[in-house]
Protein backbone atom coordinates (compact mmCIF):
# COMPACT_ATOMS: atom_id res chain seq x y z
CA UNK A 1 0.00 0.00 0.00
CA UNK A 2 1.25 3.19 -0.92
CA UNK A 3 0.70 5.98 2.01
CA UNK A 4 1.16 9.10 -0.26
CA UNK A 5 -1.41 9.57 -2.30
CA UNK A 6 -2.10 12.59 -5.02
CA UNK A 7 -5.92 12.48 -4.43
CA UNK A 8 -7.55 11.58 -1.53
CA UNK A 9 -11.27 11.23 -1.40
CA UNK A 10 -13.14 11.54 1.87
CA UNK A 11 -17.21 10.65 2.15
CA UNK A 12 -19.22 10.10 5.05
CA UNK A 13 -20.65 6.65 3.74
CA UNK A 14 -18.58 3.93 1.51
CA UNK A 15 -20.49 4.25 -1.93
CA UNK A 16 -21.13 8.15 -1.69
CA UNK A 17 -17.35 8.12 -3.31
CA UNK A 18 -18.86 5.78 -6.26
CA UNK A 19 -21.50 7.71 -6.87
CA UNK A 20 -20.36 11.08 -7.20
CA UNK A 21 -16.28 10.64 -8.48
CA UNK A 22 -16.04 6.95 -9.60
CA UNK A 23 -15.56 7.96 -12.89
CA UNK A 24 -12.77 10.92 -11.86
CA UNK A 25 -10.89 8.32 -9.51
CA UNK A 26 -10.73 5.20 -12.62
CA UNK A 27 -9.63 7.85 -14.66
CA UNK A 28 -6.65 9.35 -12.43
CA UNK A 29 -5.56 6.04 -11.58
CA UNK A 30 -5.67 5.67 -15.36
CA UNK A 31 -3.62 8.42 -15.47
CA UNK A 32 -1.01 7.38 -13.40
CA UNK A 33 -2.19 9.12 -9.65
CA UNK A 34 -2.25 7.37 -6.56
CA UNK A 35 -5.66 7.57 -5.17
CA UNK A 36 -6.92 7.23 -1.47
CA UNK A 37 -10.29 6.78 -0.48
CA UNK A 38 -11.24 7.06 3.21
CA UNK A 39 -15.03 7.28 5.14
CA UNK A 40 -15.67 8.80 8.16
CA UNK A 41 -18.42 6.33 9.58
CA UNK A 42 -19.14 2.38 9.36
CA UNK A 43 -22.20 3.12 7.69
CA UNK A 44 -23.82 0.99 10.23
CA UNK A 45 -27.19 3.14 10.17
CA UNK A 46 -27.97 2.02 6.52
CA UNK A 47 -31.51 0.58 5.82
CA UNK A 48 -30.07 -2.26 3.42
CA UNK A 49 -27.08 -4.49 4.26
CA UNK A 50 -24.57 -4.80 7.32
CA UNK A 51 -21.60 -2.98 8.08
CA UNK A 52 -19.89 -6.05 7.40
CA UNK A 53 -21.52 -6.69 4.01
CA UNK A 54 -20.71 -2.80 3.01
CA UNK A 55 -17.00 -3.10 4.01
CA UNK A 56 -16.72 -6.17 1.76
CA UNK A 57 -18.81 -4.70 -1.10
CA UNK A 58 -16.76 -1.16 -0.80
CA UNK A 59 -13.79 -2.93 -0.93
CA UNK A 60 -14.65 -4.88 -4.29
CA UNK A 61 -15.19 -1.53 -5.45
CA UNK A 62 -11.75 0.07 -4.34
CA UNK A 63 -10.18 -2.84 -6.42
CA UNK A 64 -11.92 -2.10 -9.65
CA UNK A 65 -11.30 1.64 -8.99
CA UNK A 66 -8.12 0.65 -8.54
CA UNK A 67 -6.68 2.78 -5.47
CA UNK A 68 -4.22 2.34 -3.01
CA UNK A 69 -6.41 1.85 0.38
CA UNK A 70 -9.58 2.57 1.38
CA UNK A 71 -10.56 2.31 4.67
CA UNK A 72 -12.80 3.97 7.62
CA UNK A 73 -13.30 5.91 10.22
CA UNK A 74 -15.73 5.42 12.90
CA UNK A 75 -17.20 8.75 13.87
CA UNK A 76 -20.54 7.49 13.98
CA UNK A 77 -23.20 7.04 10.90
CA UNK A 78 -26.50 8.84 11.47
CA UNK A 79 -25.18 11.76 13.72
CA UNK A 80 -21.57 11.73 12.60
CA UNK A 81 -19.65 13.87 15.35
CA UNK A 82 -17.66 16.26 14.98
CA UNK A 83 -15.43 17.84 17.85
CA UNK A 84 -11.72 18.53 18.52
CA UNK A 85 -10.91 14.68 18.74
CA UNK A 86 -12.85 13.90 15.62
CA UNK A 87 -11.13 16.88 14.15
CA UNK A 88 -7.73 15.47 14.89
CA UNK A 89 -8.18 12.12 13.75
CA UNK A 90 -9.00 13.77 10.05
CA UNK A 91 -5.81 16.60 10.62
CA UNK A 92 -3.92 12.83 10.95
CA UNK A 93 -5.30 11.25 8.01
CA UNK A 94 -3.89 14.19 5.72
CA UNK A 95 -0.73 14.12 7.41
CA UNK A 96 -0.23 10.39 7.03
CA UNK A 97 -1.21 10.35 3.41
CA UNK A 98 -0.31 13.90 2.41
CA UNK A 99 -2.64 14.82 -0.91
CA UNK A 100 -2.77 17.34 -3.56
CA UNK A 101 -6.04 17.37 -3.81
CA UNK A 102 -8.34 16.32 -0.76
CA UNK A 103 -12.18 15.54 -1.72
CA UNK A 104 -15.08 16.00 0.31
CA UNK A 105 -18.71 16.50 -0.52
CA UNK A 106 -20.04 20.11 -0.70
CA UNK A 107 -20.91 21.35 2.97
CA UNK A 108 -24.94 21.80 2.39
CA UNK A 109 -26.67 18.95 1.66
CA UNK A 110 -29.44 17.03 2.45
CA UNK A 111 -27.93 14.23 4.77
CA UNK A 112 -26.73 15.74 7.67
CA UNK A 113 -23.97 13.39 7.80
CA UNK A 114 -22.67 14.57 4.62
CA UNK A 115 -22.95 18.57 5.19
CA UNK A 116 -20.55 17.62 8.50
CA UNK A 117 -18.00 15.96 6.47
CA UNK A 118 -17.53 18.74 4.16
CA UNK A 119 -16.88 20.97 7.46
CA UNK A 120 -14.72 18.76 9.46
CA UNK A 121 -12.38 17.45 6.04
CA UNK A 122 -12.39 21.35 4.85
CA UNK A 123 -11.43 22.46 8.78
CA UNK A 124 -9.10 19.60 9.61
CA UNK A 125 -7.92 20.13 5.57
CA UNK A 126 -6.63 24.17 6.62
CA UNK A 127 -5.57 22.59 10.38
CA UNK A 128 -3.47 20.10 9.16
CA UNK A 129 -1.30 22.78 7.42
CA UNK A 130 -0.59 23.96 11.00
CA UNK A 131 3.12 23.53 12.44
CA UNK A 132 2.07 24.61 16.14
CA UNK A 133 -0.42 22.00 15.71
CA UNK A 134 1.61 19.30 16.56
CA UNK A 135 0.50 15.88 16.70
CA UNK A 136 2.76 12.38 15.69
CA UNK A 137 3.07 13.43 11.93
CA UNK A 138 4.79 16.77 10.41
CA UNK A 139 2.17 19.31 9.23
CA UNK A 140 0.69 19.02 5.76
CA UNK A 141 -1.75 21.24 4.06
CA UNK A 142 -3.18 19.92 0.82
CA UNK A 143 -3.76 22.57 -2.42
CA UNK A 144 -7.15 22.67 -1.68
CA UNK A 145 -10.59 20.69 -0.81
CA UNK A 146 -12.51 20.46 -4.17
CA UNK A 147 -16.73 18.97 -3.56
CA UNK A 148 -18.35 16.98 -5.32
CA UNK A 149 -22.81 16.90 -5.53
CA UNK A 150 -24.68 14.13 -3.67
CA UNK A 151 -28.20 15.33 -3.55
CA UNK A 152 -28.44 19.17 -4.06
CA UNK A 153 -27.36 20.03 -7.85
CA UNK A 154 -25.23 23.41 -8.18
CA UNK A 155 -23.22 25.07 -10.54
CA UNK A 156 -19.52 23.13 -10.68
CA UNK A 157 -16.24 25.11 -10.87
CA UNK A 158 -15.07 22.09 -13.30
CA UNK A 159 -16.21 19.43 -14.96
CA UNK A 160 -14.08 16.49 -15.52
CA UNK A 161 -14.26 14.33 -18.29
CA UNK A 162 -14.77 10.67 -17.68
CA UNK A 163 -16.50 9.00 -20.81
CA UNK A 164 -13.29 6.69 -20.82
CA UNK A 165 -14.10 5.76 -17.09
CA UNK A 166 -17.45 5.79 -17.14
CA UNK A 167 -17.78 2.41 -17.17
CA UNK A 168 -15.39 0.86 -14.80
CA UNK A 169 -17.50 3.53 -12.27
CA UNK A 170 -20.96 1.76 -12.98
CA UNK A 171 -19.13 -1.32 -12.30
CA UNK A 172 -17.64 -0.24 -8.70
CA UNK A 173 -21.24 1.24 -8.16
CA UNK A 174 -22.29 -2.44 -8.89
CA UNK A 175 -20.36 -3.97 -6.04
CA UNK A 176 -22.62 -2.06 -4.03
CA UNK A 177 -25.12 -5.01 -4.01
CA UNK A 178 -26.71 -4.70 -0.86
CA UNK A 179 -27.62 -0.82 -1.66
CA UNK A 180 -28.86 -0.81 -5.56
CA UNK A 181 -31.36 -2.05 -7.29
CA UNK A 182 -31.84 -6.30 -6.59
CA UNK A 183 -34.78 -7.63 -7.15
CA UNK A 184 -33.90 -10.96 -4.94
CA UNK A 185 -32.99 -8.47 -2.36
CA UNK A 186 -35.69 -8.61 0.47
CA UNK A 187 -34.60 -5.67 2.13
CA UNK A 188 -36.70 -2.66 2.19
CA UNK A 189 -36.82 -0.38 -0.89
CA UNK A 190 -35.06 3.00 -0.16
CA UNK A 191 -34.16 5.64 -2.02
CA UNK A 192 -31.30 4.55 -3.72
CA UNK A 193 -31.93 0.90 -4.08
CA UNK A 194 -35.15 2.39 -6.56
CA UNK A 195 -34.16 1.23 -9.88
CA UNK A 196 -35.00 5.02 -10.90
CA UNK A 197 -31.63 5.89 -8.92
CA UNK A 198 -29.09 4.34 -11.47
CA UNK A 199 -30.88 5.73 -14.62
CA UNK A 200 -30.33 9.10 -12.62
CA UNK A 201 -26.39 8.62 -12.25
CA UNK A 202 -26.59 8.25 -15.64
CA UNK A 203 -28.50 11.41 -16.58
CA UNK A 204 -26.47 13.19 -14.55
CA UNK A 205 -23.32 11.84 -15.88
CA UNK A 206 -24.41 13.06 -19.46
CA UNK A 207 -25.93 16.48 -18.20
CA UNK A 208 -22.46 17.20 -16.93
CA UNK A 209 -20.46 15.51 -19.81
CA UNK A 210 -22.82 18.20 -22.10
CA UNK A 211 -21.61 20.93 -20.01
CA UNK A 212 -18.16 20.16 -21.49
CA UNK A 213 -18.82 18.63 -24.53
CA UNK A 214 -18.25 14.93 -24.14
CA UNK A 215 -20.56 11.99 -23.10
CA UNK A 216 -20.11 11.91 -19.43
CA UNK A 217 -18.62 13.94 -17.10
CA UNK A 218 -18.18 14.75 -12.85
CA UNK A 219 -19.01 17.69 -11.73
CA UNK A 220 -16.92 19.63 -8.87
CA UNK A 221 -16.70 22.67 -6.88
CA UNK A 222 -14.18 24.69 -5.30
CA UNK A 223 -14.29 27.87 -3.41
CA UNK A 224 -11.37 29.65 -5.18
CA UNK A 225 -11.14 29.40 -8.99
CA UNK A 226 -8.81 26.60 -10.47
CA UNK A 227 -5.77 28.28 -12.79
CA UNK A 228 -5.58 27.68 -16.39
CA UNK A 229 -2.89 27.82 -18.45
CA UNK A 230 -4.74 26.22 -22.18
CA UNK A 231 -7.73 28.90 -22.35
CA UNK A 232 -8.55 27.45 -25.96
CA UNK A 233 -8.05 23.82 -24.96
CA UNK A 234 -10.57 24.29 -22.06
CA UNK A 235 -12.69 25.05 -23.80
CA UNK A 236 -11.95 22.71 -27.02
CA UNK A 237 -14.70 21.63 -29.12
CA UNK A 238 -17.66 23.83 -27.84
CA UNK A 239 -18.52 25.70 -31.37
CA UNK A 240 -20.63 22.19 -32.49
ZN1 LIG B 1 -23.89 9.10 2.25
Amino acid sequence: MNEQVDLLFFAAHADDIELSCGGTIAKSVKDGLKVGLVELTRGEMGTRGTPQIRYRESQRAAKILGVEFRYQLDLGDGGLRTGRDEELEVIEVIRRHRPRVAFAPWPDERHPDHVRTGRICTDAGFYAGLRSLQTSRAAYRPQVTAYYMQNYVLHPTFVVDVTAAWKTKMKAIAAFKSQFHDPKSKDPMIFISDPKFLGMIEARGKHFGAMIGVEYGEAFLTKQPPKLDDIIGAYEGREH
